[in-house]
């Protein structure tokens, strides 16, 4: 095929706030940087402009089309594939998370479909697309070491324009998680061998990237912190010398356990923990992967201990467990209040496809039928709970979400949160400023999506 450029598409649905979209697709830069220097390839963000008439518009037949989507966003990643075939696309190529866990769901519409990491196979399907020879499926089955790999190339970066675009760019560290709770997509996407990039990689990518605030993708990047404690000492004091204003990431309440690295994490200008806490339900353990137990004194004892250290905690949890009710969304909420959480992400449990959970649902026949995907966004209930109606279950939640997604409390958790910044470094609070209240506000636009979807 005669081709003339790549276009890889993210289909989004937050937009813009403020003028800048929340995060660019970290997957695509790479997958961006794997294309060969001599063929054009575009990155086009959803969420920075609207794409429907632009498919239609500048597509033609001698592009080609990558797609990549989770779960909620796969309808969109369909009607994309629709419009670009008008266009006279004739290969328009789907992977990511939907993809790798149900690959018969995209094989119905998308004309390629990639199911693993794709570092090996994509490359190889532009081979097969410039020699003619492209196949439907392309099965990656490695987890590829992270060292080099899709390293990101100058002319993604200039493009991208992060500081311009966005208000958090994404970074990898690790990828896998061990765990291995009921729920989670993120160890059959990524794997449970903990994988980890060279520190020099991850410096040099920064500082080529002139980012000075990132939000890890790792899925349990606290983990590391018994895994390779060497590593992450190595890792923080190389952070430490960078002009950062801050970063986040997710982890585990054990991160609270190693006061030495949380010292040295401070340092090395991390901002907050997100904590997957999951439940304060401790009848619900058995679910929750060995990393939580339900125990609030714990957990208690967890968030003093990383504030200890001038690290603000993030409580992550879930609601819908088969032991919940709806006293359990209320109790979480006293939690949080007690801890002194700096904001509180609350989730409703959702069935994603290749999960123990949806597996046990559907033998007992308690998904909600005709459910779409977009409703897949942990915020939508999807499946009948054991102990409370679905109507109980979205009353409650709705109350409890309104409660702690008030502005008044958000403002209150905010300056908290400035206010332990200030114990640190005076000089250091107007650069904490934004990440003092994103997050809350990210997590009430996330609710209010609830209102305005189906
Ligand atoms: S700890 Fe987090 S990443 Fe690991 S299995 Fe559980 S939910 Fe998934």
């Amino acid at each position: 095929m005669d081709l003339r450029r790549i276009i890889l598409i993210h289909p989004g649905r937050e937009g813009r706030v403020f003028g800048k979209a929340p995060s660019p697709s970290y997957t695509l830069m790479r997958l961006a940087s794997l294309v060969p220097d001599d063929l054009a390839v575009e990155i086009w963000d959803e969420n920075l402009e609207p794409l429907d008439r632009k498919i239609l518009a500048e597509l033609g037949t001698h592009d080609i089309v990558g797609l990549t989507s989770k779960t909620l966003a796969i309808e969109t990643a369909e009607r994309f594939c629709r419009l670009a075939h008008r266009a006279g696309v004739k290969y328009v190529a789907v992977g990511g998370a939907h993809a790798t866990l149900m690959p018969e769901d995209v094989m119905r519409w998308a004309d390629v479909v990639f199911t693993g990491e794709a570092y090996f196979t994509w490359p190889q399907f532009i081979q097969d697309v410039l020699n003619d020879t492209v196949k439907p499926h392309y099965n990656d089955t490695q987890w590829a070491d992270l060292a080099g790999i899709a390293r990101l190339t100058d002319r993604v970066i200039r493009q991208m324009d992060e500081n311009r675009n966005y208000w958090t760019p994404l970074l990898e560290i690790t990828r896998g998680c061990p765990r291995n709770c009921s729920f989670c997509t993120a160890i059959r996407v990524s794997g449970q061998k903990m994988r980890f990039r060279p520190v020099e990689e991850i410096i040099e990518e920064i500082k080529r990237r002139k980012i000075n605030r990132f939000f890890l993708t790792d899925d349990n990047f606290g983990l590391a912190f018994r895994l390779r404690p060497d590593y992450i000492e190595e890792l923080f004091l190389a952070l430490e010398k960078l002009p950062l204003r801050g970063w986040t990431t997710q982890a585990e309440l054990m991160v609270s356990q190693f006061p030495e690295l949380l010292d040295l994490a401070r340092r090395a200008h991390l901002d907050k923990f997100f904590l997957g806490f999951e439940s304060v339900n401790p009848k619900n353990r058995r679910e929750l992967g060995g990393k939580s137990k339900g125990q609030t004194a714990q957990y208690r004892e967890a968030i003093n201990a990383v504030h200890k250290h001038g690290i603000g905690v993030v409580g992550l949890f879930v609601y819908g467990f088969d032991e919940d009710t709806p006293e359990t969304m209320w109790q979480t909420w006293d939690f949080a209040q007690q801890a002194k959480l700096d904001s509180m992400s609350q989730t409703i449990l959702t069935p994603y496809p290749g999960t123990p959970f949806r597996a046990q649902l559907i033998e007992e026949n308690r998904l909600i039928p005709d459910m779409p995907w977009r409703v897949y966004d942990t915020a939508h209930i999807t499946y009948y709970p054991k102990q409370m109606s679905v109507a109980d279950f979205a009353r409650e939640y709705d109350k409890v979400c309104k409660t702690v997604y008030h502005p008044y409390r958000i403002a209150t958790r905010g300056l908290r949160a400035l206010l332990r910044v200030s114990q640190y470094s005076v000089s250091a609070v107007p650069r904490k400023v934004f990440s003092s209240f994103s997050t809350d506000y990210g997590y009430k636009r996330t609710f209010d999506w609830r209102n305005v979807s189906p």
